[in-house]
């Protein structure tokens, strides 16, 4: 049982303003494995002013270059403690330790990698030709900014929106969710070692109220949020009304489109990880898997068998690939939705229910609908578990229509041996990221974000970068050339 007693406000440890504890359950036992403090209204001020007082401190003025530099030991500093962090995600929230570095550490290290690459070469200051005479256009930190962080990969969207911000010179205010508090102390103690100066990002785990709290604060200039679809557009009609800048990374839905020419045998085992990755709880999870009818039994039993085989258990034995899901309520959803399914005449083939043998935890089963209709609500709600639907269609135009005929647009992709044909349908899908022949659908140096429900802005790649910053213009005299 870990305990702690303190927050990391401004780069100091500090105790908390109030007495609220946040206990981690375990999903796999069910057993209380930390309590640590909840963050409250008057620890969101404190971090505010240091926050503040870092903005107009000597980091902001830092040379990308130097900037950069700092991203890069944070990187270095996570990977030295990569397992241990690796371990806490497999205990804190049932992600498969045979995942578990990669998918949630690595992926982290690899973008923040990414950031440091793009702060050393980004424009920060540029001179254009304008109208009347040349023009200095200058990209400031865009001020104060949150990053309020969901409990499925809670280390790689930090390094989304954290690698942006120090990149781009913002202080931080970070809000795990009370699911996953416990890497955010192992972050700490990493900011604390890579000497990061003080003010610069603060770590308050806690739940909607306080992220709420943290949106409307006055002294919060920037919200780039990551989570559910619901709670976004709260974030971003808070965000529309005080006029503040806003990132939305939400749901999916997304599409794996099988084409006739596909090879079955290479394409179905690469999409298993896509589709069921972090126990299904991946917002990039693509779920519906579009069948030609033409080959529509060839695809179900190659799925079938690939769901079939995946392995059930304690996401601590390196050999399980699907874990628990993150919580009691979270459970009961997945498996209400599999009853809506049954319900509305789509056919269970594999899985359904909690798996034999495992008789505590929060685990279902990996599930297998065949006969979809993409109008029923499991091909248009996000599960957030692991339930797959085939569903059929009648040549590539009719493909790329279902693919869109929802209000989601993450990400998805097209398996064919013909790439320009694959191609074709990719410009067709109304959707942030899509891969052709790839499990992954997202790069870590290029823009990823959402279509439609899926998002506004984009994260990662210039876009990404330019969202934690402010552009000005200013007017030089005409004849103007700069120090040599
Ligand atoms: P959630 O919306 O319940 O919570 C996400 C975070 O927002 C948490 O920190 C939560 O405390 C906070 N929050 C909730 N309501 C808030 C409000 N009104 N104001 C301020 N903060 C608020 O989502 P979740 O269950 O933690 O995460 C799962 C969801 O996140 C899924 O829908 C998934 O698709 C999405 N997700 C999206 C991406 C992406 O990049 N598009 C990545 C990961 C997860």
């Amino acid at each position: 049982m870990q305990t702690k007693d303190t927050l990391y406000i401004g780069g100091e440890w500090i105790a908390p303003s109030t007495s609220n504890v946040i206990e981690v359950i375990s999903p796999t036992t069910e057993e209380v494995i930390a309590r640590v403090p909840e963050a409250a209204e008057g620890d969101v001020d404190r971090a505010v002013e240091a926050a503040k007082a870092a903005l107009a401190g000597p980091y902001p003025k830092l040379s990308g270059a130097e900037r950069a530099a700092t991203v890069r030991r944070l990187s270095q500093a996570i990977q030295a403690r990569s397992q241990e962090l690796a371990d806490v995600f497999t205990a804190e929230m049932g992600t498969p330790s045979s995942w578990s570095l990669m998918g949630q550490v690595f992926s982290s290290t690899m973008a923040l990698d990414g950031w440091a690459d793009l702060a050393e070469t980004f424009p920060f200051e540029e001179i254009r030709p304008g109208a009347l005479g040349p023009v200095l256009v200058r990209k400031e930190p865009v001020g104060v900014s949150a990053g309020i962080i969901p409990w499925n990969v809670p280390l790689f969207i930090v390094a989304l929106k954290l690698g942006a911000a120090l990149a781009a010179g913002a202080p931080m205010i970070l809000k795990p969710s009370p699911e996953t508090p416990l890497d955010g102390y192992i972050l700490g103690e990493i900011l604390d070692e890579i000497e990061l100066p003080k003010g610069m990002v603060s770590i308050l785990p806690a739940g909607r109220e306080i992220g709420e709290y943290i949106v409307r604060h006055p002294g919060v200039d920037k919200v780039g949020f990551t989570g559910s679809t619901a709670a976004g557009r709260k974030v971003g009609a808070i965000c529309g009304e005080l006029l503040k800048r806003c990132t939305l990374e939400l749901g999916g839905k997304s599409a794996a489109i099988i084409l006739e020419d596909a090879d079955l045998a290479s394409a179905i085992p690469m999409l298993m990880p896509s589709a069921l990755m972090n126990n299904g709880q991946a917002c990039i999870a693509q779920t519906r898997i579009l069948a030609p009818r033409a080959r529509y039994d060839d695809v179900v039993e190659a799925v079938a068998q690939a769901v079939k085989a995946q392995t059930v258990g304690d996401p601590a034995d390196p050999t399980v690939a699907v874990g628990p899901l993150v919580a009691e309520r979270q459970r009961d959803r997945v498996l209400g939705y599999i009853d809506k399914g049954k319900a509305e005449g789509a056919t269970l083939t594999v899985g359904g229910g909690r798996p034999a043998g495992l008789d505590k935890g929060w685990f279902v089963e990996p599930t297998l609908f065949v006969d979809v209709d993409n109008r029923m609500t499991i091909a248009q709600e996000e599960i957030f578990g692991p339930v797959l639907a085939v569903i059929g269609y009648d040549g590539p135009e009719d493909a790329v229509r279902i693919a869109n005929d929802s209000d989601y647009g993450l990400s998805g992709s097209v398996w064919t041996s013909d790439v320009e044909a694959g191609l074709d349908v990719a410009r067709q899908v109304r959707t942030g990221t899509y891969g052709i022949n790839q499990f992954g659908t997202l790069d870590l140096r290029n823009p990823f974000g959402g279509f439609k429900a899926s998002g506004v802005g984009r994260e990662l790649g210039p876009e990404g970068l330019s969202a934690y910053l402010e552009t000005k213009s200013i007017l030089l005299p005409p004849g103007y050339t700069p120090p040599a």
